[in-house]
């Protein structure tokens, strides 16, 4: 997702629009420009459209998509923004010129990331071993459901197979039974032939 365009607070000289992502109209954020048509989205804008069912294509100009590093004209314009923290709802009041914006984001005092479940929370509120344990346990709740669904595929795949098979076995043995048939069914033409001379002979 690129940044609210209204966390900017000057756009210096640099005219709007090449700056905004026509997939999320937010300001272009670690942005990646089409080999093609040199239209530029954010990273992660143009990652999940990629991964959706839009196929693997660019929206603005339909050819397959091939990432190329944005033009420095372009960054150049980018650097003359002037944003607001994003974490100004947690109390972050800093004014950051594009550039310095990620690294700020990392070391912002307004949000931390804990290492051990890697919420997000204010400084000042805090992060207390219940509030960890909480996270924890939803993401291995989570974990667990995903490895229970695919379990779940692996048994279905496994019970198809065993199904094609009962069905190409079922398949032979009606196929071995009609050989049979065909067989006993020459078995008693030629003993009645043989019985058929054997009343001629005598
Ligand atoms: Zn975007
Ligand atoms: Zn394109
Ligand atoms: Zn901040
Ligand atoms: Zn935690």
């Amino acid at each position: 997702m690129g940044i609210s365009t209204e966390s900017i607070v000057s756009y210096g000289d640099t005219p709007v629009d090449p700056v905004i992502c026509s997939i999320c109209h937010g300001i272009l954020w670690k942005p990646v420009t089409c080999a093609e048509c040199e239209s530029t989205y954010c990273g992660e804008c143009i990652d999940t459209w990629l991964q959706t069912a839009n196929g693997k294509t660019c929206p603005k100009c339909g050819c397959e998509f091939k990432g190329i590093r944005v033009s420095r004209v372009l960054l150049q314009l980018l650097s003359k923004l002037q944003i607001r923290c994003g974490h100004t709802p947690n109390g972050c009041a800093e004014v950051l010129f594009y550039d310095a914006l990620q690294n700020h984001l990392l070391e912002c005092k307004y949000e931390v990331r804990c290492s051990k479940c890697a919420a997000l929370y204010r400084k000042e509120q805090g992060h207390d071993r219940n509030d960890c344990l909480e996270k924890q346990m939803k993401d291995q709740n989570d974990a667990f459901q995903t490895r229970l669904t695919d379990q779940q595929v692996v048994i279905q795949n496994l019970e198809k197979q065993m199904k094609d098979q009962t069905a190409e076995f079922e398949k032979k043995l009606a196929q071995h039974q009609d050989a049979l048939q065909e067989l006993q069914r020459l078995g008693q033409n030629l003993q009645n032939e043989n019985n058929k001379h054997q009343g001629k002979s005598f």
